[in-house]
């Protein structure tokens, strides 16, 4: 799965309704009147428009209240016993009566009932409905043995094994709901009269179980949901036998859900004509509402899958569609090909009228690019389709183990929970990142496309082909995915070293910016429930995991780390593994190689500690030649205590592959590697003179930052100055990084950091620059409402000026193909022209004004495509109001996805604080801005420091719409929280938050801690260095 990149160019997509939608639910098109609320009712969000629903539903609640406190009551009296009323809808739970879906599928007319069902079936289905009663006695048997009952417990019983699945659907389009029928071949490990298996959200009809699928079978005692784990129970009248294996048919229906999990739909305009599909997301818990199922990554089985639509529609599986059986009436069913041994998780299906490209890989696998039938026709999905017919050839040849399966469909979506899902020969991806229009985007944009592809088709092997035995492992396949984004785009793009460079500022800095916080917690994360099962799913998990992965091949080296890859991928295909078994496989490959290193031991201290140390190199006086090296944990705020004390040990200590090499001023020595593991070590290091320095963790291969002693820090300075290219690139971003951030957390004196930048009027390379601007803008945040902001402003525009002049502006490469275009100058002239508008350059203010007047009054755009948002931000922060309005107007009437996304943004760039408040009230619209789009509509007002206080107060007047919005999509939460608060930087500011978080009682409490540190580390920097700075800037602008 990816995540939305942080690299904020595109949408990020949240699990909404989108308010057209919800209207299309409770009007004409759907259920038949009276039962929409009912429907509607165990929805978790709102929205605004949804209040005056919300009433009627309040209302309602309250009749059935008072109806069921009658009965109950009467009940009582009468001593009656109630059996035979539970097997309904589950979800949250809520006052009996209204618990059944309102049973669509079988008013539809035309919409074709399962087949009919046999006598014996209705006389079970009575049967099978256990009573609440019954379901309470049971519990009070299961504590009188002192157990928990085994639906009560947070993982299922191991008593059962699913081996296969059929699954039969029936997808009713014109009211979205479906009906299903699931058989499952049971082998039975231990005897036991329940069968327990995932179930959510729908409405069983019928329970059977046979004896290997004959006649005669097991009766049924009884059946229940038990919401609280997700899980239907079927109580049997007697044991299942060990060793043989059962069928289990279970006969449903549910509703095609308007939220973006499970089964749901979604639409988009096409010839000014509505049209929907239906699609699933299932990872990581949601195959349970779809199908009744065994919904853990453990539970491989066989799938065959069959599904009945109408025939305007098409339908999409894992696998190819085998046979498609017409009826007369003008419906179809297709039946799938059976799947290999696979997760539940990964399973997927779609219903839709979308068309498709094709292609075939050397190997015969077939590809094909499915999307709305505009973009198809636009070839908008070419590039998508062409990169990933060469990435399966690229996966094939470096794991040495063939695509599993014959197809793989690629499948883009107006709407999807995550950029994308990497389902076993189907995955889904979000538009924005998979369809590419070259005429209108941005390198970045491509490269964006590009590396959720590559993300995506390394889950084919990796998650898909070999599953993570649980959860807590899930940074695993994450891991991995994330770093081989890098390594398959070097394939794509030769020239453009994205694992050696890029990796470092998008990957390797991010995450050690989160991971230094005394509130963030170890890449394996266990999980005890299902509510942590979505928590596992966030950048520690996928950034950490990827800088471990990365390190982990370099201290082994590429070409035997590969080789171990093969063997893990080889040893473990179509089944489960653990990270043990991914460690014992690649400390066997070094052993081939004459190597020792115990990987386990190894890795365990990174993956089961969180954090990370900071190295601190100091130079020995008494002794020549002799270093004393010594490691710590690195937190931003030495007073933070850590939310859990048992994780936040400061006596952490890591096995440490310190890589080192010593420098004069022509010339750097080839490195060596030093196995760190004490608080405090002695090293002999040959050749050390009085003017060689020192560099550790060489090309910033290591997860872990560096420090030395002043005398040290002077030498890798003047080195700089005088000739920068002895030291690489990669190591001259991480000197960058790990200066401004060792000064951020006060490790190092604050003027170290801006003396490195002093050489950049020769600096070339994108990477340092990339690496500078993204430690610069934060501290700019911690500086831009202080009185002195302008001596820092003046310091850094010194810096940028000469290599702004050199460069210049782009010109409009319209005509040029995006892919040819060099991806390293380009980039570096947009960063220096990013540095240059942002801190207030006049030539640059000049030439973005410049291109907007030149927009407005010709109507034509020129503006050069890769440096488009900053010309748009820059233009509407400088210029009036008419400029905003011309933005907004631009904002509605255009339809590329990627141009309407830096259009919003710029909005957020003025300084008028009218305007502002009028985007974050709009910006709740869903009409207006795209649900999605809302949250960076927001955390971009408060990066504007005219616009922070009224994004702050803006988010805790609206947290409850907010909250409701994106409470559940966790990740997209905590985005909001912390692109709201990670900039607040005063005492009253951090009084406010912490009292917001008093008022407010719920979930989000771990982002909310993560946010206090953040703001409690601003206010202390603040309060310990900044004056330091400022007397340094002085100084220096006036020598
Ligand atoms: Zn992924």
């Amino acid at each position: 799965m990816a995540l939305e990149e942080k690299r904020e160019k595109r949408p990020p997509v949240t699990p909404m309704m989108i308010e057209e939608e919800a209207a299309l639910r409770n009007g004409s098109r759907g259920l038949p009147p009276g039962s929409w609320a009912e429907a509607a009712g165990p929805r978790p969000r709102t929205t605004e428009r949804h209040i005056a629903v919300h009433k009627r539903l309040v209302l309602g609640f309250a009749v059935s209240i008072l109806a069921l406190l009658a009965v109950t009551m009467i009940a009582v009296l009468l001593s009656v016993r109630f059996e035979g009323c539970s097997a309904a809808a589950d979800g949250p739970p809520r006052a009996s009566g209204n618990g059944s879906l309102p049973g669509a599928a079988r008013q539809t007319p035309g919409a074709g009932q399962l087949p009919g069902r046999p006598e014996q079936e209705e006389e079970e289905e009575k049967e099978a409905r256990g009573g609440e009663v019954a379901e309470e006695k049971e519990e009070e048997e299961w504590q009188r043995r002192r157990e928990l009952p085994p639906w009560t417990r947070p993982r299922l019983p191991r008593h059962l094994r699913p081996l296969h699945y059929n699954l039969m659907l029936n997808a009713f389009m014109e009211n979205f709901t479906f009906s299903g029928e699931v058989n499952v071949q049971l082998e039975v490990l231990n005897a036991s009269r329940y069968i327990v298996l995932h179930a959510h959200r729908m409405h069983i009809e019928a329970v059977r179980v046979a004896e290997d699928k004959l006649a005669g079978g097991v009766r049924v005692d009884r059946s229940f949901f038990y919401p609280q784990t997700q899980v239907f129970v079927v109580v049997l009248n007697r044991s299942l036998e060990v060793q043989r294996s059962y069928n289990l048919k279970i006969i449903y229906n549910a509703l095609i859900e308007n939220e973006l999990l499970g089964f749901f739909r979604s639409s988009y305009v096409l010839h000014g004509e509505r049209r929907f599909l239906a699609v699933t997301q299932f990872s990581p818990t949601h195959a349970r509402k779809a199908f009744p199922c065994f919904d853990e990554p453990i539970y491989k089985a066989t799938f065959k899958i069959s599904i009945r639509h109408q025939a305007t529609y098409l339908s999409l599986s894992n696998m190819p569609v085998e046979t498609s059986v017409f009826e007369e009436d003008g419906w179809v069913t297709d039946h799938f090909s059976q799947t290999p041994l696979m997760s539940t998780y990964y399973l997927a299906w779609a219903v839709c009228n979308f068309t498709y490209r094709e292609t075939v890989t050397k190997s015969g696998v077939v590809v094909r690019l499915y999307a709305r039938p505009d973009a198809i026709r636009r070839g908008s999905g070419d590039y998508a389709l062409n990169i990933t017919r060469r990435l399966i050839e690229f996966y094939e040849d470096y794991f040495k183990v063939p695509y599993s399966l014959p197809k793989l469909d690629l499948l883009a979506v107006p709407k999807h929970p995550y950029a994308a899902m990497e389902n076993w020969g189907l995955s889904v991806f979000v538009e924005q990142r998979i369809l590419l229009d070259p005429s209108v985007s941005s390198i970045s944009y491509l490269l964006d496309v590009t590396m959720v592809i590559v993300h995506e088709l390394c889950h084919q092997w990796f998650g898909d082909l070999v599953t993570p035995v649980w959860w807590e492992d899930v940074w695993l396949k994450e891991g991995f995915a994330h770093y081989f984004e890098f390594v398959g785009t070097d394939y794509l793009y030769p020239g453009w070293n994205m694992e050696k460079q890029r990796f470092l500022t998008d990957v390797l800095h991010e995450v050690m910016l989160l991971d230094g916080l005394a509130s963030s917690h170890p890449v394996s994360q266990e999980v005890k429930q299902a509510t942590d099962i979505d928590r596992v799913f966030d950048w520690i998990a996928y950034k950490k995991g990827a800088a471990l992965i990365r390190m982990l091949a370099n201290f082994m080296g590429h070409s035997v780390f590969q080789m171990g890859l093969q063997d893990y991928l080889t040893i473990h295909k179509y089944g489960n593994a653990a990270r043990n078994d991914l460690w014992n496989t690649l400390s066997k490959a070094l052993k081939r190689v004459g190597k020792s290193v115990n990987i386990q031991e190894v890795m365990d201290q990174w993956t089961l500690q969180m954090g990370y140390p900071v190295i601190a190199i100091l130079g020995n006086e008494t002794t020549d030649n002799v270093i004393v090296i010594s490691q710590e944990r690195f937190v931003y705020d030495g007073d933070a205590k850590p939310k859990d004390p048992a994780l936040g040990d400061n006596s952490y200590l890591w096995q440490i592959p310190l890589t080192i090499a010593v420098g004069n001023t022509s010339h750097i020595s080839s490195e060596a590697i030093i196995w760190v593991s004490n608080k405090s070590e002695h090293h002999r290091i040959p050749a050390l003179e009085e003017s060689t320095w020192l560099l550790g963790n060489i090309n910033q291969t290591g997860y872990f930052r560096v420090n030395y002693d002043i005398r040290n820090w002077r030498l890798l300075i003047h080195q700089l100055t005088r000739n920068h290219e002895v030291i690489s690139v990669s190591n001259r971003a991480g000197l960058i990084d790990d200066a401004f951030n060792l000064a951020r957390a006060g490790y190092l004196p604050q003027n170290i950091p801006l003396e490195i930048i002093r050489y950049f009027s020769e600096e070339k390379d994108f990477l340092p620059w990339h690496a500078a601007s993204q430690a610069l803008y934060p501290l700019d945040k911690l500086l831009d409402r202080a009185e002195n902001y302008n001596i820092f402003n003046e310091y850094i525009l010194r810096q940028v000026a000469s290599m702004y002049l050199k460069l210049g502006w782009p010109t409009n490469n319209l005509n040029k193909s995006l892919v040819q275009a060099s991806y390293q100058h380009e980039e570096l002239r947009r960063e220096v022209i990013m540095l240059a508008c942002s801190f207030g350059n006049k030539h640059c203010h000049q030439q973005a004004a410049t291109l907007i007047s030149d927009w407005i009054s010709s109507n034509r755009n020129r503006i050069p495509l890769n440096v488009r948002d900053i010309v748009y931000c820059t233009g509407v922060s400088l210029m009036d109001e008419d400029v905003w309005e011309f933005i907004w107007m631009k904002f509605h009437s255009t339809t590329a996805v990627s141009e309407k996304k830096i259009l919003l943004e710029a909005l957020t760039c003025s300084d008028d604080r009218n305007l502002l408040n009028r985007l974050l009230n709009l910006s709740l619209n869903s009409e207006v801005v795209l649900d999605q789009d809302a949250i960076d509509v927001i955390i971009h007002v408060a990066r504007n420091p005219h616009g922070r206080d009224l994004a702050w107060k803006f988010f805790r007047e609206k947290w409850k719409i907010l909250n409701a919005r994106y409470g559940e999509a966790l990740f997209m939460n905590s985005k909001l929280i912390s692109g709201v608060t990670e900039f607040l930087n005063t005492e009253e500011e951090l009084r406010e938050l912490k009292n917001f978080i008093k008022s407010y009682e719920g979930g989000a409490a771990v982002s909310f801690s993560r946010a206090v540190e953040t703001v409690e580390a601003n206010v202390r920097w603040k309060r310990l260095y900044k004056e330091e700075l400022f007397q340094w800037l002085r100084k220096s602008l006036t020598h």
